[in-house]
C-alpha cells in the first residue's frame, strides 16, 4: 500500500497539550496517555483515528468516562473514535514490552537501560496518537522507575525535581516548552556516567550539557562534548542560531539501528558515534563523531523548530541538515579534503542508488516503507541541492533566505516549497525550474567539448545535458546546473566564472589573452553531476599539472586512475602503463605539504564506483585490475613510503586536523606498502602493526595483513587485536569489518560463528554483513553466488528481530542487473528467493522495487 504525496490532508484535530506517565518496566511498563483535542475550525465531523501498533490497550477515558468497546474501533494499526466533541480530554492507558522490543523502533532495551527511537514511525508503539509530523502538541512527561536501576530519567525539555514514588521507586516530570511532532519524543532511563560540561550563549545563558555513557566510560565523552560546544557555537556564528533550552542532553545506545537521533534537547546517539579516545578510535572515528554530534546539534531549528508537514518532505531538514554539517566539518577542518571526502561518499552510495532500480527523487511522491527513505539520495543528494542553491544565489542571499525561513516557519511544519518561497521573496527569483532537482531522479550528465579559435584568441564551449531514464520516469526535463568553470594558462593563471547550464544545450565562448587555454569544469564539484568529456590521457595529464582548484586536481587524477582501471579490467595479465603510474606518484610528492590531500590522492576508486562505468560490469576483474594499479603505484612511490613510515608518527596524539592529516598520509601508505607484492611485505606490516601508536596507523596495518589473505603475520596481528580489545564492542566491529571487507563467503559465515557476534546488534551486524556487502564487491558478487547465500542467511535471520535492519542491508541488491551473467542470474535467483519468503514489510519494499 503505498502512500502518496498527492494525497496529503491536514489533521482535522489540534492536540493542544499531552501528558505521558511511563511506569517503567522493563517487561511491563504501563503508559498512561492523557490529549486535550480540540476540532479544528471547518474539521467537520470526522472521527478521531490513533496510530497505535503492538500496544496492549487497557482503557480509554473520554473527559472522565470510561469508554467501552462498542464506543470505538481497534485494528492492528489505529485506534478509531467515530464520534467525539469539538473539545474533549481523552485518556488512554496501555502496556508494553521494552525487553521483547527487538525491531528497536519505539521503547526498548539497551544494554539494561531504557531508550527510545521515534523517527519516523515509533511513538505509535508507545501511545495511541496522531503520529505524523504535521500535529505538534506541548508534551509534559512523568518517568517512574525503579532507584537503583534507573538513578537517572531523562526525556525533552527542561526537569522538575525528583520525587520518592514509594517502593524504591522514584518519579520526575520533564516540561517541553517547544511544541513538537511526536517523532522528537525521547525518553531515557538508567544508571550512566555522565560528562558534564557548560557552555554560555550569545546571549549569556548558561546551557547545563551532559554525555549519558557505559559505565567507566566517561573519559571517552570527552571529544564528543567538545564537538558539541563547538556546534554551539558555530550555528551561532555562521546562521545567528541560538540554543533555545537550560539543558541539553545526549545518550549513547549500544544497539542503535541509525547513527543518532535529533529529539528534542535530548540527542540519542548510537553509541559508536559517541565514544572515542587516542586509544581506541581511529582519526576517522573521531572526525565522524565531530560530524553527527553537529549534525543532530543543527537539527535543532533545521528539523525541530521548523519540520516537516509529512515524510515526503524528508530531505527539507536531512538534506539543509547534511548541507550545514558538511560545512561545519569544512570550518573544523580542511575545506577542500572535507569537500573531496563528501564527493566520495555521494558517488559510492548516491550515484548507484540514483543508477538503480531503488533510484528515487530527492523529494519522493510516494512510498511503500517510510524506513526506508532515509537514503543517500535525500541526505547527500539533498545536500549538494542546497549547496547549488547557495552558490547560484550567493552567500549573503542564502543567509537572508535563510533568516527569513527561521522567522516566518518557526513552530511550523512546512514543505518544501514553503522553503524555497523565503528565497524567491529575498531575491525575486523564480525557483520553479530549480526546484526540478526534488522531482526528477537520476544523476544528470554533462558533456563538454570546445574548440579553440587561435585568431580570435578565443575558447568555444559547447555544453550539453541530459539524465537518464529511472524507475517510473521516463523523460527527463533540463535542470539548472551551476558550473564553475576557469581557463588555465598552466602558470597559475586562472580565469574563473561560473554558469548555470538551465538548457539542454549551451554555448559559451571566452577570451583567453596567450596561448589556448586548460579548460577547468565544475571545479569544486559545484553540481552533483557526471561530466563527460573526450580527452587523451596526455590532455588529462596536463590538466592535472595545469590545475588550480584542489577538487579538481584531485578529480583528475580520479579520472585517470579510473580509465586506467577499467582498461586493465579487460585483459587478466594487462599491467599498468608506467607514464600514468608515474605521473600519479608525482602528484603524491608535490602534495606532501598537504598530507590529508596527498593521501587522498593515493586512493584508488572503489570497484563500487568502477562498478557504474561498466555494463555488464565484472567486480572480480575490477578488483584485480585495481589491485595491480595500486602495486605499481606502490612500486613508484617505494622510496617515498620508506622515508615517511620511517619518521615517528606525531605525539603527543592530538585529534587536530593537522595530525590527522599526517597519519592518513601514514596509514595510506601502509596501505600501499601491503599492495606492493614483496614477499617480506608480511614481515614489514606485522612490525608496523606492532609499532603503531595510534588506532588509525594499527588499523591500516592490520587490514594491509588481512588483504594478503592467509599467513603467519595476518593471523597473528588478528589474534593480538582480538586479545586487546574483545572487551569493547566499538573496537572489536573494526576487527569483524576488516575481515568482511577482505574475506570470502567463507569467512562471513565463520564472522557469524563467532561467539561474539550478535545478531540484535546492529552495528555488529552491519560490521560482518554490511561491510561484506558493500565494501568486498568482489567477494559479494562472487559468478558462484556464495557471497549472496551467506549474506541471505544473516538478512534471513535479522529480519525476523529487525526489519529497519534487514531492509539497509538488502539495498546491496541494487546493482544486480548491471552484473555479469553469471552472478546476475544468482543475484535474481536470491532475490526471488527472498520474495517467496516471509519478509517484513520494509524489507519486502526493498526486493520488490530491486526485482522492478
Ligand atoms: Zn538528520
Amino acid at each position: 500500500v503505498a502512500v502518496k504525496l498527492a494525497d496529503y490532508s491536514p489533521y482535522p484535530f489540534e492536540i493542544e497539550q499531552v501528558d505521558l506517565a511511563f511506569d517503567l518496566d522493563p517487561d511491563a511498563t504501563k503508559v498512561s496517555a492523557t490529549l486535550k483535542i480540540s476540532r479544528k475550525p471547518g474539521g467537520g465531523t470526522a472521527a478521531l483515528v490513533l496510530d497505535g501498533e503492538a500496544l496492549d490497550l487497557k482503557s480509554i477515558h473520554l473527559d472522565g468516562r470510561l469508554l467501552g468497546p462498542e464506543d470505538y474501533a481497534l485494528t492492528e494499526k489505529a485506534l478509531t473514535l467515530p464520534d467525539v466533541p469539538d473539545a474533549f480530554e481523552l485518556k488512554t492507558i496501555v502496556e508494553i514490552s521494552p525487553a521483547k522490543n527487538t525491531a528497536l523502533s519505539g521503547l526498548y532495551i539497551s544494554g539494561g537501560r531504557f531508550c527510545t527511537q521515534c523517527e519516523s514511525v515509533g511513538f505509535r508503539r508507545i501511545t495511541f496518537y496522531p503520529d505524523r509530523p504535521d500535529v505538534m502538541s506541548r508534551f509534559f512527561v512523568t518517568l517512574t522507575a525503579d532507584k537503583a536501576a534507573c538513578p537517572i530519567m531523562l526525556s525533552n525539555g527542561t526537569p522538575g525535581d525528583v520525587q520518592d514514588a514509594g517502593n524504591g521507586r522514584h518519579t520526575i516530570t520533564w516540561d517541553d516548552p517547544h511544541k513538537k511532532p511526536s517523532y522528537l519524543f525521547a525518553l531515557c532511563a538508567g544508571d550512566y556516567d555522565v560528562y558534564r560540561d557548560t557552555f554560555t550563549t550569545m546571549s549569556g545563558r548558561e546551557i547545563a550539557l551532559a554525555v549519558h555513557v557505559d559505565k567507566g566510560d566517561a573519559p571517552r565523552a570527552a571529544w564528543a562534548m567538545d564537538s558539541l560546544k563547538r556546534s554551539m557555537k558555530w550555528d551561532e556564528d555562521t546562521y545567528g542560531r541560538e540554543y533555545d533550552l537550560g539543558v541539553f542532553n545526549i545518550v549513547a545506545v549500544r544497539d542503535f539501528n541509525f547513527g543518532a537521533m535529533e529529539n528534542k534537547g535530548l540527542n540519542v546517539f548510537n553509541s559508536a558515534y559517541v565514544l572515542a579516545d587516542e586509544d581506541s578510535a581511529t582519526d576517522a572515528d573521531f572526525e565522524a563523531i565531530e560530524s553527527i554530534v553537529g549534525h543532530e546539534y543543527f537539527h535543532n531549528w533545521t528539523g525541530n523548530r521548523i519540520t516537516c508537514r509529512d515524510w515526503f518532505q524528508l530531505c527539507l531538514k536531512e538534506g539543509l541538515t547534511v548541507f550545514r554539517d558538511q560545512n561545519f566539518s569544512a570550518d573544523m577542518r580542511s575545506r577542500p579534503v572535507q569537500r573531496i571526502k563528501d564527493v566520495i561518499r555521494l558517488r559510492g552510495r548516491q550515484f548507484a542508488e540514483d543508477a538503480g532500480p531503488l533510484a528515487h527523487p530527492v523529494r519522493p511522491d510516494t512510498y511503500g516503507s517510510i524506513d526506508n527513505l532515509y537514503t543517500a539520495t535525500v541526505y547527500e543528494k539533498g545536500a549538494e541541492v542546497i549547496g547549488m542553491l547557495r552558490r547560484i544565489i550567493g552567500p549573503e542571499a542564502y543567509r537572508k533566505g535563510m533568516d527569513l525561513y527561521f522567522e516566518r516557519h518557526d513552530g511550523q511544519a512546512v514543505t518544501i516549497e514553503d522553503f524555497y518561497a523565503c528565497f524567491a521573496d529575498v531575491t525575486g527569483r523564480d525557483f520553479t525550474q530549480f526546484r526540478r532537482w526534488y522531482s526528477q531522479a537520476g544523476t544528470p550528465q554533462v558533456t563538454v567539448a570546445e574548440s579553440w579559435n587561435a585568431d580570435a584568441g578565443e575558447l568555444t564551449i559547447q555544453l550539453s545535458q541530459s539524465t537518464p531514464p529511472t524507475p517510473g520516469q521516463k523523460d527527463k526535463l533540463p535542470v539548472p546546473i551551476p558550473l564553475e568553470l576557469a581557463l588555465l594558462d598552466g602558470t597559475g593563471g586562472t580565469d574563473a566564472w561560473t554558469v548555470v547550464l538551465d538548457q539542454p544545450e549551451m554555448t559559451l565562448t571566452r577570451k583567453a589573452t596567450g596561448a589556448r587555454p586548460l579548460l577547468s569544469v565544475n571545479r569544486d564539484f559545484s553540481a552533483p553531476i557526471r561530466v563527460e568529456r573526450d580527452l587523451t590521457r596526455d590532455q588529462r595529464i596536463a590538466l592535472v599539472v595545469a590545475e588550480t582548484d584542489p577538487f579538481n586536481q584531485w578529480d583528475g587524477v580520479q579520472t585517470l586512475v579510473t580509465e586506467e582501471i577499467l582498461k586493465l579490467s579487460e585483459g587478466s595479465q594487462a599491467q599498468p602503463d608506467d607514464q600514468l603510474v608515474d605521473a600519479v606518484a608525482s602528484a603524491v610528492r608535490k602534495a606532501a605539504g598537504d598530507p590529508a590531500f596527498a593521501a587522498l590522492l593515493t586512493r584508488l576508486p572503489e570497484v563500487g564506483e568502477l562498478f557504474l562505468e561498466r555494463s555488464p560490469a565484472e567486480p572480480v576483474a575490477l578488483h584485480s585490475a585495481r589491485k595491480r594499479l595500486q602495486a605499481a603505484l606502490s612500486r613508484a612511490l617505494s622510496d617515498t613510503i620508506t622515508t615517511t613510515l620511517a619518521a615517528p608518527s606525531p605525539t603527543p596524539y592530538e585529534p587536530s586536523a593537522e595530525q590527522a592529516g599526517i597519519r592518513a598520509l601514514r596509514a595510506a601508505f601502509i596501505t600501499l606498502l601491503g599492495a606492493s607484492g614483496a614477499p617480506d611485505a608480511g614481515d614489514t606490516l606485522l612490525a608496523l602493526y606492532n609499532a603503531a601508536p595510534n588506532m588509525t596507523e594499527r588499523l591500516a596495518a592490520m587490514r594491509a595483513l588481512t588483504a594478503l589473505g592467509t599467513c603467519q603475520a595476518r593471523d597473528t596481528a588478528l589474534a593480538d587485536f582480538e586479545q586487546r580489545w574483545k572487551h569493547n564492542a566499538i573496537v572489536m566491529d573494526k576487527w569483524f569489518a576488516v575481515q568482511a571487507g577482505q574475506g570470502t563467503a567463507a569467512t562471513v559465515a565463520e564472522l557469524a560463528a563467532h561467539p561474539d557476534f550478535d545478531l540484535k546488534n546492529p552495528n555488529r551486524v552491519r560490521s560482518v554483513a554490511g561491510v561484506f556487502a558493500s565494501a568486498n564487491l568482489a567477494a559479494f558478487h562472487a559468478p558462484d553466488g556464495s557471497g549472496y547465500k551467506a549474506v541471505e542467511d544473516i538478512i534471513l535471520k535479522a529480519d525476523a528481530a529487525n526489519p529497519a535492519l534487514a531492509a539497509r542491508l538488502l539495498t546491496a541488491f541494487e546493482q544486480w542487473r548491471r552484473l555479469e551473467p553469471k552472478a546476475r542470474a544468482a543475484a535474481e535467483a536470491t532475490l526471488k528467493r527472498l520474495q517467496n519468503a516471509k519478509l517484513s514489510e520494509n524489507s519486502a519494499d526493498i526486493v520488490s522495487r530491486a526485482l522492478g
